[in-house]
């Protein structure tokens, strides 16, 4: 018997109508890419997503076309999440940190038809236009006055112009929920980017999961600024989730410095934020050396890489900020897992918890997650027993857009992370590495992160960085790459003594190399193919 409830679909467009009618005068804050701020609502911001769909529509674009988005976050962006895939399109954001080459192929790959661009990228993608197979418009996200004369892009069209006409008075169609929305290519460290194509049913799901008060506790009470990309795994989320709640949103633009961003925090008082660790670095820095406060923010979500436990510590000791470490990849769109202690934990002493916080925390209903050995038998969930993490559910990827890389999903359904783990009884799991970052030493494991954990603590230390060398005795070793802080003394003999009373004997590197910077992703994560082929020839003084 099946019940009788209604089959209304869960769509994207339903979002951002919700948030106009109950939350019409609830503000949205730009730091535009012109320069200055911009403020409206999300009533405003419905009736110009709507304009967005008019214009597609009259550029002939078709439910299903891919357009592709070239933006930092921000109003107009926002309105394109919901113009496209409210009419049926699929929004495609990209990475505009990528190299030329990457960003070539993943928009022909996709077939992008029109591509929408912030006026500081627009040069970028003048270069790269005949390189284009598919695109037909490119639309400047700005209006006529602060386009650059000399810029040559043959049949350039405005943003603003293109709005100017329109009602805004369209009426989203209604389709089928699993129709695709929003498509993002995942950075590819090894091979080609493949895309993550997601719907409207997985996105709408996961932002119910993501408001949740063990997620990421969001409300109408909520000042939302992400610093997480919007073409970082749509912004982990957050423009999705902030209509549903009615929370106020804050969109940083371009500007991700620290001053920037400590300036918008404090005038907007903002209570939530999310990042990567690379970006905390530069605001802890700032404010460090500026002697500011924080006077609004409750959260920062670090997540994306291991969160260091020196950065859980000073957002918490020096700014009162709670860290909410967070687990996830474009894949599972991308909210895997958020840390919250339980109510039993707030007893504990400082480092038991600090033990329990660095764990990459529990899935919200609707992961499932478990562990198995290289022969796909599951371990025990005794937060000891390590293995290759694999996951399911309603917001994970069953496979890639156009059936790259093949069958991905292994028996039962479960989707392999490339990420090694641990899980205990109270639902934590903690990363232990990915898989090929882990370093081999004689048949043993030793994590990357945990070493790199374990340098960050150094108050020398800007950034650490370890990888595995080649050893003839043991397979490979650990070498710790550091960036010192400016005008800091630190040696090998220092740092390894410092260590020593850290991690286990056998796990302290074979060696120290400093350097004036560590690579990163475009996504802001330690680029560790990078590391490697910079220190390919490298012999350890042990070796
Ligand atoms: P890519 O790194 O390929 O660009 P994602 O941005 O989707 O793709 O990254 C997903 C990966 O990032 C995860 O599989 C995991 O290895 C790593 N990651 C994400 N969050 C954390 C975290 N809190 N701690 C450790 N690793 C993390």
């Amino acid at each position: 018997m099946l019940g009788l409830m209604q089959d209304r679909p869960l769509l994207i467009q339903h979002l951002i109508d919700h948030a106009a009618l109950n939350h019409g005068d609830t503000e949205i804050v730009s730091r535009t890419v012109e320069g200055p701020i911009h403020r409206y609502a999300y009533r405003d911001a419905q009736k110009r997503s709507k304009k967005v769909a008019e214009t597609l529509l009259a550029l002939g674009i078709k439910p299903g076309d891919r357009i592709g988005t070239l933006a930092w976050n921000g109003y107009r962006h926002f309105e394109l999440y919901y113009g496209i895939s409210g009419m049926g399109a699929v929004c495609h954001t990209i990475n505009p940190r990528l190299f030329p080459e990457q960003i070539a192929y993943i928009v022909n790959h996709a077939e992008d038809q029109i591509l929408f661009v912030d006026l500081n990228l627009l040069p970028a993608v003048e270069k790269l236009l005949p390189l284009f197979k598919t695109v037909r418009h490119v639309v400047a996200m700005t209006d006529r006055t602060h386009l650059p004369p000399d810029l040559k892009i043959p049949n350039l069209l405005v943003y603003e112009e293109l709005l100017a006409d329109k009602p805004g008075t369209y009426e989203w169609p209604e389709f089928d929920e699993h129709t695709a929305s929003s498509l993002c290519y995942t950075s590819g460290t090894t091979g080609n980017p493949k895309g993550v194509l997601y719907s409207h049913r997985s996105t709408v799901l996961h932002s119910y999961a993501g408001a949740l008060p063990d997620t990421l506790d969001l409300s109408a009470r909520s000042v939302i600024l992400p610093v997480v990309p919007m073409f970082h795994v749509n912004a982990w989320g957050l423009p999705y989730a902030a209509p549903m709640v009615g929370a106020k949103l804050v969109f940083p633009g371009v500007a991700l410095d620290g001053a920037s961003l400590h300036e918008l925090f404090e005038t907007e008082k903002v209570t939530f934020t999310a990042g990567v660790p690379t970006v905390w670095l530069a605001l802890l820095n700032h404010m460090q050396a500026n002697k500011l406060k924080l006077s609004t923010v409750k959260y920062a979500v670090i997540g994306g890489s291991a969160a260091p436990p020196a950065m859980i510590e000073t957002f918490d000791r020096d700014y009162g900020v709670e860290v909410l470490h967070a687990w996830g990849m474009s894949e599972m769109s991308p909210l895997g897992s958020v840390n919250h202690p339980k109510a039993r934990h707030l007893s504990l002493s400082h480092e038991e918890l600090l033990a329990i916080r660095l764990k990459q925390g529990r899935p919200p209903f609707g992961v499932d997650m478990k562990i198995v050995d290289d022969a796909g038998k599951e371990l025990p969930r005794d937060g000891k027993a390590f293995g290759d993490l694999l996951v399911r559910g309603p917001w994970i990827t069953s496979g890639y857009f156009k059936g790259e890389g093949g069958d991905v999903l292994r028996e039962g359904g479960w989707f392999p992370t490339g990420d090694v783990a641990t899980l205990d009884p109270d639902g934590y799991m903690q990363i232990t590495d990915r898989s090929k970052d882990v370093i081999k030493s004689g048949g043993e494991w030793i994590s990357s992160i945990d070493l790199e954990n374990a340098a960050m603590a150094h108050p020398a230390v800007a950034e650490a960085a370890v990888i595995g060398v080649a050893h003839p005795k043991w397979d490979e070793r650990p070498l710790l790459i550091v960036h010192r802080k400016p005008d800091v003394v630190l040696d090998k003999k220092e740092l390894i003594d410092f260590l020593g009373s850290k991690v286990a004997k056998w796990w302290l590197p074979d060696d120290v190399q400093f350097v004036d910077a560590i690579p990163h992703t475009a996504t802001g994560k330690i680029l560790k193919t990078r590391l490697r082929e910079d220190f390919k020839d490298y012999k350890l003084p042990t070796a």
